[in-house]
């Protein structure tokens, strides 16, 4: 059993837009003196199928998703040879659930398989929009696509944003807000993750503030959050809305927000 859900095929990236400034894949190669614009193929490329001497699989379902691609995009154009092979993984391991998260969305649909039909209801998409001109770039496009999950990742929050045309779509599971890590991270305002919070309030989509990131400002003051406590600081917030009732219809696929174990990066 492999504790913490995260599967990596491939490693390595190319910044798109603005979020990736302070990528945290370039941040920790760079401290090892590796080339983080190389994109290449893991050991644990098959890591979903791969099973153990009594030919279980190694990763078990432990009611967990499994944080995919977290060392580089998805979407990203030098892994089109090798996404088909992910693809069918995932379809086969239709046990265990897979998130992932991506600033290439408007690449989603020349990437998907001939038998996505509506899409794997094993799988969610989140779509990362740090700013209000890649939530207006990304978000049309995110709506127009056959993703039975759906869910905005407003991180690194890098200022306010207007999401309500697409909230008000009714596709949107839920929002998350979090601040940049690291040591160059620029600010994340308190005001800016209330002010998105509102707008899910206004129309019932439930919300997430994930981390505070490295630089968080509230009320004027400037705070610097180790890592270790960015996720624990945004819960003490208490600001996290989920409308949904308790007993049922749901939108925002088998797992809470909150219920995430979110990677640490
Ligand atoms: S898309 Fe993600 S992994 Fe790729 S450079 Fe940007 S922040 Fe880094």
């Amino acid at each position: 059993m492999i504790p913490l859900p995260i599967w990596n095929p491939w490693h390595g990236c190319r910044k798109i837009s603005a979020g990736c400034l302070n990528c945290y894949v370039y941040r920790r190669d760079e401290s090892v003196g590796r080339d983080a614009s190389a994109v290449v193929k893991t050991a644990d490329f098959d890591l979903p199928i791969r099973r153990d001497r009594h030919w279980a699989y190694k990763l078990q379902p432990d009611g967990h998703t499994v944080f995919t691609c977290m060392t580089s995009d998805f979407f990203l154009e030098e892994a089109d040879p090798w996404r088909p092979a992910c693809w069918a993984m995932m379809r086969q391991r239709s046990d265990l659930r897979f998130a992932i998260i991506t600033k290439r969305i408007h690449r989603f649909a020349a990437c998907i398989p001939p038998d996505w039909g509506s899409g794997y209801p094993n799988v969610s998409i989140y779509c990362t929009v740090e700013n209000q001109e890649m939530a207006d770039f990304r978000l049309p496009i995110y709506l127009t696509l056959p993703i039975q999950h759906k869910h905005i990742c407003h991180e690194p929050m890098l200022g306010p944003i207007c999401i309500e045309p697409y909230l008000a779509s009714g596709q949107i599971g839920f929002v998350l807000c979090g601040g940049e890590s690291g040591p160059r991270a620029r600010p994340c305002r308190y005001e800016w993750v209330l002010d998105t919070r509102a707008q899910c309030v206004r129309y019932k989509v439930p919300f997430h503030f994930k981390q505070t990131g490295a630089v968080f400002i509230k009320d004027g003051r400037t705070y610097r959050i180790p890592r270790q406590f960015q996720h624990s600081q945004a819960a003490r917030a208490g600001i996290d809305y989920d409308p949904r009732p308790k007993d049922g219809a749901e939108t925002a696929g088998p797992e809470t927000p909150q219920q995430l174990r979110w990677p640490t990066l």
